[in-house]
């Protein structure tokens, strides 16, 4: 399987060159250059499967003997999956009026982007111990994709990660999780800006095309369609154990920010899995502008109780909308000059196409996301983070419209209510407690302060140079 880039310039990349870069070199975001179906039957016969050995199934449809030969392919994702702290390593629970939720979050930073992210780490090691080489990860995070990146690589010989995140702008349990790791391959940056502040520096660590390549810069942002294909998994997996016989139609509802999932839920369904979605946002998306009237106009972000959507522009929509035109570049590249500009006609074909099967649900603030926890929390003693309240939020409105589909639903808990105390106390519910956040919040901690009248880009890039030069000796 070779993937190519939705802005149609770029063609016959391989999974390990995906893997490394993370860009295409148009511009563009990479997909694969066809999507293998999977028959009823298939799916019937795959219903029996542990959560690793679909992954397997999932996973191998796109990385072949080629790439990676088929029992260190397993290898890799037994050394994921073992992070996880439970044996079916996303559990559905079912609750009141018929609610079900699919735990995400049993891995290491209680995120469900350790799903993916746990087997970044072991694939980056994989291809980087077989050539030898040493490899500079950035990450810039406001939620929660710095931890789980970090708990993905810590310790490995072969790759330095630094991650940048906004000083005062992440919860104190997600700042903690990031700088009290002192593994000397994990360099953490405070920075004195916002998280546009620190998306520039990024930027220009890529756009000095030689820097990246001495150094081997690289990105496990959600930009890299590595972390996309890891998170089919969890589609197939929640739509098998909702139903099982693969005869029906299944609604899963999505706390959605940067439209990773969302991509990965549209993947599953061109491969034959019969799904439907709904973007739960909150309200700085806006992603339900765009599918009103294929307009969209960006503005301030402000904070929310759930910070890890709190984004403006879902960028993964680039993909959704190439899948939605037939895989037409020409059209993607006129969308995105648009959006470039902030004026933004999406056309009728893409958007209907959508439509079919995406619907968005906006949030009405913080309050109806407290609501939902106490309610959660009062009919089930079930304890939900802000982020999967605001899908919760979308099933509790259905029901009291009447409105609720006889299809089985369900909704990712993206979360772990453990991260998230504050929210859970603001919303008159006691918080859970456990030993893991006690210990981080209580470790000692290393980080390097970014002031504003410092060069941010110079002080990252020459970590990476000192990272680069040691592992050579
Ligand atoms: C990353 C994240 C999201 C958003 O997921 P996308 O795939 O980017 O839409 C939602 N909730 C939590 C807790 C997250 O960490």
């Amino acid at each position: 399987m070779k993937y190519r880039s939705t802005r149609g310039d770029v063609k016959g990349v391989s999974f390990k060159d995906l893997l490394l870069s993370g860009y295409a070199s148009d511009g563009g975001m990479l997909l694969p250059e066809s999507f293998p179906q999977v028959s009823t039957e298939s799916l019937r016969s795959w219903a029996g499967l542990t959560y690793e050995q679909l992954a397997y199934e999932v996973i191998s449809l796109f990385i072949t003997e080629e790439d990676i030969p088929a029992d260190d392919l397993k290898g890799v994702l037994q050394r994921a999956f073992s992070t996880f702290t439970v044996p079916d390593v996303v559990p559905l629970t079912h609750l009141a009026d018929g609610l079900t939720v699919v735990e995400l979050y049993h891995g290491r930073s209680l995120a469900f982007k350790d799903l993916a992210m746990s087997c970044m780490g072991q694939f980056y090691n994989y291809f980087l111990s077989k050539s030898k080489q040493h490899m500079n990860l950035v990450v810039c995070t406001s939620g929660d994709t710095g931890s789980s990146a970090i708990e993905a690589v810590r310790g490995m010989s072969q790759v330095d990660i630094m991650v940048i995140l906004p000083r005062d702008r992440c919860t104190v349990i997600q700042e903690r999780q990031m700088t009290t790791v002192l593994d000397s391959n994990v360099h953490v940056y405070r920075a004195d800006g916002s998280s546009d502040d620190i998306d520039i520096v990024v930027r220009k660590l890529f756009a000095d095309t030689s820097f990246v390549s001495t150094n081997n810069l690289g990105s496990p942002s959600s930009l890299n369609f590595a972390r996309i294909l890891i998170q089919l998994v969890h589609f197939f997996y929640t739509y098998l154990k909702l139903c099982p016989s693969a005869d029906k139609e299944v609604e899963l509802i999505l706390p959605t920010g940067g439209g990773g999932n969302v991509t990965a839920g549209t993947i599953t369904r061109k491969m034959g899995l019969p799904v439907r979605f709904v973007c739960a946002v909150n309200k700085n998306n806006i992603l339900s502008r765009i599918m009103d009237d294929g307009q969209c106009e960006l503005g301030e972000v402000e904070g929310t109780l759930a910070p890890a959507m709190d984004i403006q522009f879902a960028y993964n929509l680039e993909r959704v909308w190439y899948l939605c035109s037939g895989e037409d570049g020409d059209a993607i590249k006129k969308i995105m000059a648009q959006v470039d500009n902030n004026q933004v006609r999406i056309p009728a074909n893409i958007l209907n196409e959508m439509k079919s099967f995406v619907k968005v649900y906006t949030v009405s603030g913080d309050e109806e996301i407290k609501t939902t926890i106490s309610r959660c929390w009062r009919e089930n003693q079930y304890n939900i983070c802000p982020h999967t309240a605001v899908g919760v939020s979308y099933f509790y409105q259905k029901l009291s419209d009447g409105t609720n589909s006889s299809s089985p639903s369900a909704v990712l808990a993206t979360a772990s209510p453990l991260k998230f105390p504050e929210a859970i106390r603001a919303s008159g519910v006691p918080a859970p407690t456990s030993e893991k956040i006690e210990t981080v919040l209580s470790a000692p901690t290393r980080f390097v302060d970014l002031e504003k009248s410092q060069d941010w880009t110079e002080i990252v890039k020459q970590k990476m140079i000192e990272a680069t030069k040691s592992y050579g000796c």
